[in-house]
């Protein structure tokens, strides 16, 4: 996957740690000032919690300084920025086209745990879109845990260590996807649906809204092929191999050697694949209506 020399976006926000360093969150020093404020001065926790926020704030952009950054962390630091920046140069004039605007989402890059719109997370949950603050959260950590943990195929052109770029753009594709469907109001019908039903059929409910999302990352594909040429021999290949290994059924029977469809949230991998391939091959996004398909 071809990726340098591209537009980088602005809208990206780095709380990376260097060197392995864990930045991000309410940070342990933030803790103790909170903490003693409260016991010693009898401040009202609010004021403290603010306070706090504002300490943890100074604490992540000094920490946040490019310096302090490895090389590989730079690198990655680029990808990211470079394929958010080709999400919004695709999304913005297929909104156009449909007579509605696209609000670009934010991107934060964390170490170790972040503080969200959506609450504290950590790494290991893996990236998310939190539709609060209408933001993609991710460690770039990731992307090595794709190759080591998960298994996910290299390609010639990335880092030994880690998966394969078009794998690692599927990834912040998909949750930009969330982004899109957040903006067309599909999320917040998804979540009142979830409230008045069952648990399975809020987990069917919830593996439609995630193939869609893979379906939308096809879309992007799709877009940012004609507009970029960027894809190489082999990488739709890797994409799918990583569609493969994160579908449901393949982790479910890795961690636990069962397959069990009703605790399903994401879908199978031959639905991963299948819906990515979808959005890929069509480029259309009405083609993407995950709800009113046989999935
Ligand atoms: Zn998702």
């Amino acid at each position: 996957m071809l990726w340098k020399g591209r537009r980088e976006s602005d809208n990206v926000e780095d709380r990376r740690g260097g060197g392995g360093a864990k930045a991000g969150g309410i940070s342990i020093v933030g803790l103790v000032v909170a903490f003693v404020a409260w016991k010693f001065f009898g401040a009202d926790p609010q004021q403290t919690y603010q306070a706090t926020k504002q300490l943890t704030n100074q604490t992540q952009s000094q920490q946040a300084d490019p310096t302090a950054l490895t090389a590989e962390q730079k690198e990655d630091g680029a990808f990211v920025r470079t394929v958010l920046a080709d999400t919004e140069d695709t999304w913005i004039p297929i909104f156009q086209q449909n007579s509605m605007q696209y609000k670009q989402p934010k991107l934060v890059m964390f170490s170790g745990v972040v503080n969200s719109g959506c609450g504290s997370a950590e790494s290991a949950m893996g990236p998310f879109y939190c539709p609060a603050d209408q933001t993609v959260y991710i460690d770039t950590e990731f992307f090595k845990d794709m190759r080591t943990q998960m298994g996910i195929t290299g390609d010639s052109n990335s880092s030994a260590k880690e998966a394969g770029d078009f794998a690692k753009a599927y990834v912040i594709a998909h949750e930009v996807g969330h982004h899109v469907q957040n903006l067309l109001g599909i999320s917040s019908q998804v979540q009142r649906a979830r409230q008045q039903s069952s648990k399975v059929q809020g987990n069917q409910l919830s593996v439609r809204q995630e193939l869609q999302a893979d379906c939308l990352a096809g879309v992007w594909a799709n877009h940012n092929q004609q507009r970029t040429n960027f894809l190489q021999q082999g990488d739709v290949e890797v994409a799918m191999d990583a569609a493969h290994k994160i579908g449901d059924d393949y982790l479910q029977k890795r961690s636990t050697g069962q397959v069990v469809p009703d605790s399903f949230t994401h879908g199978s991998s031959q639905q991963r694949m299948q819906w990515f391939q979808t959005g890929l091959k069509t480029g259309d996004i009405n083609r993407c209506d995950t709800f009113n398909s046989t999935i």
